[in-house]
């Protein structure tokens, strides 16, 4: 080793293998292990430790020469330690980058006697990278000996590094770039965080948002439900959506649409609120006009409604008309052709029939009339004082007159209603109608019963049949126009005597109710105030 050219070195080495009667191989290993051995390790136990360590290691000799390279290298190089053995990093040529800088680096390490923590990056190899360690041995009088050097690819760890940091950048970059608005702030309400789409929503800069509170640009009107909201956040950070008004620079204010969720820290506190913002605005108007035109619509269904309704009146009306036009027709078309062969009685019996017809059909023109709602002035009240007891009498008289004396009716006077302040034309219609429905309604020879009463306030009044009822189902729907039960079979109707007297009844803010069992009978209460 006099003049330490590498291939003296390793002439050198040949022949000293060749006395030892070993390979060259063994013969360094044996050496650098005995010489390298730290006291608590056994030689064995070392080398086994430095051999199969997956990280490269060498060690270099002061003129910056490979003494030794374990397993890892002389793998990764392609080299055996003998090829390496006395030469510099230089000689080693490939790669030629790497060797230069360890080459440079053992240098620097020799003059200045420190450790160097270094890591190398391959130009030529993207994503390459190499942590070396150049670690200086002394002598026990602090003179360097040899340089160990133990290197590592970390290219794969440098990856996840570069993948970590591309994520978070591109998760900024969504963030940032969102249309939507993010912000963080603090319990107390400062702004910690900002995107662009809030900078721009609100038209200011991220320094004059940041460090301020947000409810700077909130109505004070929320300000308490803001701040109840932040302290439900405290106990629960679990995201919720609610809907608040913000002031823009031009002073408009604009419907956004918050989600926000509290940040929690280690110790689980909540420290800071994330909240992701949308203007609603637009959306909020196009409810309003869609809730208006809905109402719209439903006001034009009504009115159709209306007219429908007003359609099948007519038609009914006509319809009923004609039946009673028909029996006068012929009993006119009878007198004037037969008058001379005609006796008194039979005169006098199809002009009964005319005048009953006539009646029939003013009963139903006033109906007609008192359903129309224009005609408000028939829901006027001429109230007089009344004789109830004389009244009723002389209307059941009436009623019963006309059916033909089928129904004996009792009528009760209970407790002394006598003289009330009452429309006659009002009571008329409410009474005449109940009672001529209870006659329709029941079999010839049952009593009807008139029931008068009245109290403080009310003048109540009940009339009751034994009639064939009215089904439970069909009770709901009794008093809406035309509506008539199942269980009428032919009895004639229209439907709209119960209507008319719902009507009047609750013009003056009366009320009517039933109670009925099919087959049993029906009990009708009305209740007028005085
Ligand atoms: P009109 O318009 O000629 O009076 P209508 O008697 O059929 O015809 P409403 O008086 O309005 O019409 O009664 C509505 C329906 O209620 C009747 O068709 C009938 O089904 C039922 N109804 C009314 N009163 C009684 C009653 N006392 N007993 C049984 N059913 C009744
Ligand atoms: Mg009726």
């Amino acid at each position: 080793m006099a003049d330490g050219s590498a291939d003296d070195l390793q002439q050198q080495l040949n022949a000293l293998a060749e006395r030892k009667g070993m390979s060259v191989e063994r013969l360094l290993r044996e050496w650098i292990a005995a010489e390298s051995a730290p006291e608590n390790l056994s030689d064995s136990s070392f080398r086994t430790l430095v051999e199969n360590n997956p990280d490269f290691i060498a060690r270099f000799d002061r003129s910056r020469r490979y003494l030794y390279v374990n397993a890892a290298l002389e793998q990764a190089t392609g080299h055996t330690l003998a090829e390496h053995f006395g030469k510099t990093p230089l000689e080693m040529r490939e790669p030629v980058d790497l060797n230069r800088f360890v080459y440079d680096h053992l240098q620097r390490v020799l003059e200045s006697g420190e450790t160097k923590h270094l890591t190398f990056a391959y130009p030529s190899e993207e994503g390459a990278h190499f942590e070396l360690r150049l670690i200086p041995e002394m002598d026990v009088e602090g003179v360097i000996q040899s340089v160990l050097a133990i290197s590592r690819d970390i290219s794969h760890q440098k990856q996840m590094e570069r993948r970590l940091y591309e994520s978070e950048a591109r998760y900024r970059a969504i963030v940032q770039s969102q249309l939507d608005m993010v912000c963080r702030y603090t319990p107390d309400t400062v702004l910690t965080f900002v995107n662009d789409a809030y900078c721009h929503f609100f038209q200011r800069t991220r320094e004059e948002l940041i460090g301020r509170s947000f409810l700077t640009t909130s109505p004070p009107d929320q300000h308490a439900a803001i701040w109840r909201r932040v302290e439900i956040l405290r106990h629960d950070p679990s995201p919720e959506v609610a809907l608040y008004r913000s002031v823009v620079p031009n002073g408009e204010e604009l419907w956004i649409q918050w989600v926000d969720h509290g940040i929690v820290n280690e110790q689980g506190q909540v420290v800071e609120v994330q909240a992701v913002g949308r203007d609603v605005t637009k959306l909020r108007q196009l409810e309003d006009e869609r809730v208006r035109s809905a109402a719209l619509a439903a006001e034009l269904a009504k009115e159709r409604e209306v007219i429908e309704l007003k359609n099948q009146f007519i038609s009914m009306v006509s319809h009923e008309f004609r039946t009673p036009l028909g029996i006068i027709k012929t009993s006119d078309d009878l007198i004037r052709r037969y008058i001379d062969r005609m006796s008194p009685d039979q005169i006098e019996e199809h002009l009964d029939r005319i005048s009953q017809q006539v009646v029939q059909m003013t009963q139903l023109l006033d109906d007609v009339l008192a359903l129309d709602p224009t005609r408000a002035n028939l829901f006027e009240l001429n109230p007089q004082p009344i004789d109830v007891v004389d009244f009723c009498q002389s209307l059941v008289e009436h009623l019963q007159l006309l059916d033909n004396n089928q129904h004996p009716v009792l009528v009760e006077m209970r407790q002394q209603a006598g003289e009330v302040v009452a429309d006659i034309r009002f009571l008329n219609r409410i009474l005449s109608n109940l009672l001529s429905n209870a006659f329709k309604y029941s079999p010839p020879g049952s009593t009807v019963r008139l029931t008068i009463e009245q109290d403080q306030h009310d003048l109540i009044i009940e009339v009751q049949d034994q009639g064939i009822g009215i089904p439970e189902p069909d009770q709901a729907q009794i008093f809406e126009p035309f509506f008539r039960a199942k269980n009428v079979r032919t009895v004639s109707g229209t439907g709209l005597g119960l209507a008319i007297v719902r009507q009047h009844i609750e013009a003056h803010g009366g009320s009517i109710t039933l109670a009925s069992q099919p087959g049993q009978g029906t009990t009708f209460f009305v209740r007028l105030p005085l």
